[in-house]
């Protein structure tokens, strides 16, 4: 807000809206949506999105030409944005390079502009981006698993966190699989993070060998659930709540109640036609206090004799 006001005081005639160019182009061909359709499906959840996104480093996967063609994953601001606050962030290496920041809905709408389908936020604020308020575990399931036995493994991860007095929210990823996000207040520097994900996903892994897998290697998959814990280091990303996907069917990423993972059919339950529609439909947000629960990490490792 404090940024479209700044605008709109320093320039009479600062545009509220981003004009689409190619409306018409087919960025998803097998299903017939077109550029416009992308931007209209942001328009409709942007309340929605928002929050999820707003504040947070963000990557964007760009497809110019369409999911078929090649799709750009990138973490760095790109030269021509208008709307779309940046901010400078030291890599691995110790430089610093410009990543995008989205603060507003004008933001998030250059950003499409420019062939944004997808966005992956950081589980960090662009202002304190040394500590983490969203822990993700990623459940990948591996090839032969099915559908139910993701979600008993969702459910087991879910179990588990609240045995350590921990709240988890449930995402579909729009992809294979599904999200278990820990919201963290206060945020947490990452090597923390990073050393609880670790010692949780290798803790399932040794606990329920036949379901769960917690080493990266492709060759151990088979018929287990992989628990990529590795979305918790500083640098990170994961898809945001609401983002498309780049695959055929337009699929979503949707924040579900714990109470509506029976309900679904697979990570990609969800897609562009039917999200507004599901919206419309709530009588109240699936993560409904996710910003207002308080739990420190830092004192369920102190409490578990864990230290770094
Ligand atoms: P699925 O359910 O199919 O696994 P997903 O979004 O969880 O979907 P993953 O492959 O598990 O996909 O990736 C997890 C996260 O890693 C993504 O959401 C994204 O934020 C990040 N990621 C994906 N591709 C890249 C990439 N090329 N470079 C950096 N990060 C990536
Ligand atoms: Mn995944
Ligand atoms: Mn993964």
């Amino acid at each position: 807000a404090t940024r479209s006001q700044a605008m709109s005081s320093d320039t009479p005639h600062a545009p509220t809206a981003v004009e689409i160019t190619h409306p018409e182009r087919l960025i998803y061909p097998q299903d017939g949506i077109r550029k416009q359709d992308v931007a209209d499906y942001y328009r409709a959840v942007m309340d929605w999105f928002l929050p999820g996104v707003v504040d947070r480093p963000t990557s964007v996967v760009r497809c110019p030409d369409g999911v078929e063609k090649t799709c750009f994953f990138q973490k760095h601001a790109l030269a021509g944005l208008k709307h779309v606050d940046t901010v400078a962030l030291e890599e691995d290496a110790g430089a610093a390079a410009q990543y995008i920041v989205p603060r507003d809905a004008l933001s998030v709408m250059e950003l499409v502009q420019f062939g944004a389908v997808e966005f992956h936020p950081w589980g960090g604020h662009a202002e304190t981006p040394d500590h983490c308020d969203r822990l993700v575990f990623d459940l990948d399931p591996g090839p032969g698993v099915t559908w139910s036995r993701v979600v008993a493994a969702a459910r087991l991860v879910r179990k588990q966190l609240e045995q350590l007095g921990l709240v988890s929210f449930l995402r579909t990823s729009g992809g294979k699989g599904l999200h278990v996000v820990v919201p963290l207040q206060p945020a947490t520097l990452w090597p923390d993070v990073k050393s609880f994900a670790h010692a949780f996903a290798d803790t399932l892994a040794l606990a329920h060998p036949l379901d769960f897998v917690a080493v990266a290697a492709k060759a151990h998959r088979k018929e287990r659930v992989y628990l990529d814990y590795l979305r918790n280091t500083r640098g990170a990303t994961s898809v945001a709540s609401y983002s498309l996907r780049s695959r055929p069917g337009a699929p979503v990423a949707v924040p579900l109640r714990w109470s509506e993972l029976g309900k679904i059919t697979g990570g990609d339950h969800y897609t562009l036609r039917t999200v507004p529609r599901r919206l419309a439909g709530l009588r109240s947000d699936p993560w409904k206090g996710i910003d207002t629960v308080q739990q420190d990490l830092q004192r369920v490792l102190d409490a578990i004799g864990a230290h770094r």
